[in-house]
C-alpha cells in the first residue's frame, strides 16, 4: 500500500530545535568494507561540516570496533545483534570474513533478519529522524522507515554508469546476446555506451534464474524497495558520472533523484592513515624509501571480496617480478606464498593497507586493481592510472568506465563472468607486458592515461570544494530533506 505522507512546512512537524527529529540522520551501511567505508565518510562529512545535525550509524557487535576507530566521536553508534543464520559461522559479520564466496547469499539472508531489531530501534526514537540512509542490500529498511514516518535514501556503493547499465539489462534484457558476440548498445544509455556479453555482471546475467540464490535475493528483497526510495546517495561526481544520471534516475519511481556527493572520502576531508591502526604493516614507510624514484612503484590490490586462485597468484607474482618494477601487493590469502623470490623491491602485505594514502604516495605510479568502485575513485582522485582487472560484481563495468570512457587505464586480457573468481588465468607474460605498459609514463599510452587520471584528480577536487558539484548536491539534498521534513501516517508500502 502506498504510504500517505504529511509533508509539513518548516516548523510544523518539528520546531527545528536540537532533539526533534529534523536534525537527526540515521545511517545503516551494509557490512562489506566497500559499502561501509563510503558511508563512514558520509557520516564524517555530515558530522564535521553540518554540525547542527546529529548522526547515528547502525552497526553490529563485531563491526563496532572498526566503526569506532574510523568515525569521529560525534557520530553516535547503535549496535544491533547480528542474527544467527547457519551455515554462516558465528562471528562472521562482514563479507570480507566469509570463509568462501558461496556463502555470500547466506550472509545477505542473515542481514535481512536484522529487520525486527532495526524496527524496534526506529520505534524507540522520540521523533522521526530527518532521513534514513541505508544500503540497497538492506531492503527491509525501506518498509521500516515508511511505517516510522521516515524517508529512505538508498546507497549502493556503485556509480550511476554501472547502476544504470545493470538496471537497463534487468528491465530490458537484450535479445540474442551470446558469449563471444559483438558489443551491443545498452538501452536508455547514451549512444557511446556499448558493452560486450562478457561485461554483463553475473547477477544481472542470471537475474531470471530461479535457482540462482544471489538473483533470488535481489528479486525478493532489493529491487522494489530500491526503486521506491525517496532518493539515491551516490559516491561519485558529475564530471565522470553526470552523463548517466538521467538514465539511472529513469528507473526510480516518484521522481527520486540521484545525489552525486563524492568522492565521499574527499567530502569527509583528509584523514591521517599513518598510524598503527591504519598502517599495521608500515606500507607508507616502505614507500617512503622509494620516494626518490617518483612513480616507480606498482600498487596491487583486488579489494576485500574477490577470492583469487593460488594458480593466479603464482602467475601474478612471476609477472610482477618480471616487470622489473617495485611493487606493493595486498594479498588476502593467508595460506598462499609466492613461488618466486620477490627481491627487496617486492613487498606483500596481508593486513590492512592504508589504500588512499598508498595511492596518493609519490612513489606509486600505477594501480593494478579489481576495479571495485571505491578503489576506482581512490585511484582517479589520486591521479594514478589503472591496470583494470575486474573479477566479480559490477567491476567489469567500472573497468569499462575507467578504460573506455574516461581513458585513465588499460585492461588485462582475460576477464571473467563467473561471479566468484578469475576463471581464465591471466598468465605471467600478460601481467609483465601490461604492468610495463601501465608504468611506462613516457610512452604514448602512458602519457595519455596519466593526462586523463590527472584530469579526474582535478575534477574530483573541484567537485567537493566550496561551490563544486558534489558540495552543492550535498547542501541541496539536506535542504530538500529539511524543507519537507515529513511524517508518514499510513502503513508501510
Ligand atoms: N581498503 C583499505 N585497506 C585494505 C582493504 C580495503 O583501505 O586493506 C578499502 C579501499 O581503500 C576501498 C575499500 O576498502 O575504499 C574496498 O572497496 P572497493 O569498492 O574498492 O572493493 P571491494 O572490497 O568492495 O571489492
Amino acid at each position: 500500500m502506498a504510504a500517505t505522507a504529511n509533508h509539513a512546512a518548516n516548523g510544523a512537524a518539528g520546531n527545528g530545535e536540537p532533539g526533534d527529529g529534523r536534525d537527526h540522520v540515521i545511517i545503516f551501511p551494509f557490512m562489506a568494507k566497500g559499502h561501509t567505508l563510503p558511508l563512514f565518510h558520509f557520516a564524517t562529512a555530515l558530522s564535521i561540516h553540518h554540525k547542527s545535525l546529529r548522526v547515528t550509524l547502525v552497526t553490529t557487535p563485531v563491526n563496532l570496533a572498526f566503526a569506532r576507530s574510523r568515525l569521529p566521536e560525534s557520530v553516535h553508534l547503535v549496535e544491533l545483534p547480528f542474527p544467527s543464520h547457519p551455515p554462516l559461522p558465528a562471528g562472521v559479520e562482514s563479507t570480507d570474513a566469509l570463509p568462501c564466496p558461496s556463502l555470500y547469499p547466506t550472509f545477505l539472508r542473515a542481514t535481512a533478519l536484522l529487520r525486527d531489531p532495526f524496527a524496534e530501534f526506529m520505534a524507540s526514537l522520540p521523533s522521526p529522524p530527518l532521513v534514513l540512509v541505508s544500503d540497497f542490500f538492506l531492503g527491509f529498511t525501506h518498509g521500516v522507515a515508511a511505517v516510522t514516518g521516515v524517508r529512505r535514501v538508498v546507497f549502493h556503493g556503485m556509480s550511476c554508469f554501472s547502476m544504470a547499465i545493470c538496471k537497463s539489462l534487468v528491465v530490458s534484457p537484450p535479445a540474442g546476446v551470446e558469449h563471444g558476440g559483438p558489443p551491443f548498445h545498452v538501452s536508455r544509455m547514451p549512444e557511446h555506451v556499448t558493452i560486450t556479453p562478457e561485461e554483463i555482471p553475473p547477477t544481472v546475467a542470471n537475474f531470471s534464474d530461479p535457482d540462482n540464490p544471489m538473483a533470488r535475493f535481489m528479486v525478493e528483497n532489493v529491487e522494489l524497495t530500491d526503486v521506491r526510495s525517496w532518493g539515491v546517495l551516490v559516491n561519485s561526481f558529475a564530471a565522470v558520472d553526470g552523463d548517466y544520471v538521467a538514465p539511472f534516475e529513469s528507473f526510480y519511481q516518484s521522481g527520486a533523484r540521484a545525489w552525486l556527493v563524492g568522492p565521499l572520502f574527499l567530502t569527509a576531508g583528509e584523514t591521517p592513515e599513518r598510524d598503527e591502526e591504519n598502517d599495521p604493516e608500515g606500507c607508507l614507510a616502505w614507500l617512503d624509501e622509494r620516494a626518490s624514484r617518483p612513480g616507480s612503484t606498482v600498487y596491487v590490490s583486488f579489494g576485500t571480496q574477490a577470492h583469487v586462485a593460488d594458480e593466479q597468484l603464482d602467475e601474478l607474482a612471476h609477472g610482477l617480478v618480471q616487470s622489473g618494477h617495485p611493487f606493493l601487493w595486498a594479498v588476502r590469502s593467508d595460506k598462499w606464498s609466492p613461488p618466486v623470490d620477490l627481491g627487496p623491491d617486492g613487498r606483500i602485505v596481508r593486513d590492512w593497507v592504508p589504500q588512499r594514502s598508498v595511492l596518493a604516495h609519490e612513489a606509486v605510479g600505477g594501480f593494478v586493481s579489481h576495479c571495485g568502485w571505491n578503489s576506482t575513485m581512490e585511484s582517479l582522485a589520486a591521479g594514478k592510472p589503472m591496470l583494470a582487472w575486474p573479477m566479480i560484481a559490477e567491476q567489469s563495468l567500472n573497468a569499462k568506465h575507467v578504460v573506455d570512457v574516461i581513458g585513465a587505464g588499460i585492461k588485462v586480457k582475460a576477464v571473467n563472468s563467473s561471479g566468484v573468481a578469475v576463471t581464465a588465468v591471466v598468465e605471467r607474460a600478460e601481467v609483465e607486458e601490461k604492468v610495463r605498459k601501465l608504468m611506462d609514463a613516457g610512452g604514448e599510452a602512458g602519457q595519455r592515461m596519466r593526462a586523463r587520471a590527472a584530469w579526474t584528480q582535478q575534477a574530483a577536487k573541484l567537485a567537493v570544494s566550496n561551490g563544486g558539484t558534489s558540495w552543492v548536491a550535498l547542501q541541496k539534498l539536506l535542504g530538500d530533506l529539511q524543507k519537507s521534513y515529513y511524517v508518514v501516517t499510513d502503513k508501510e508500502e
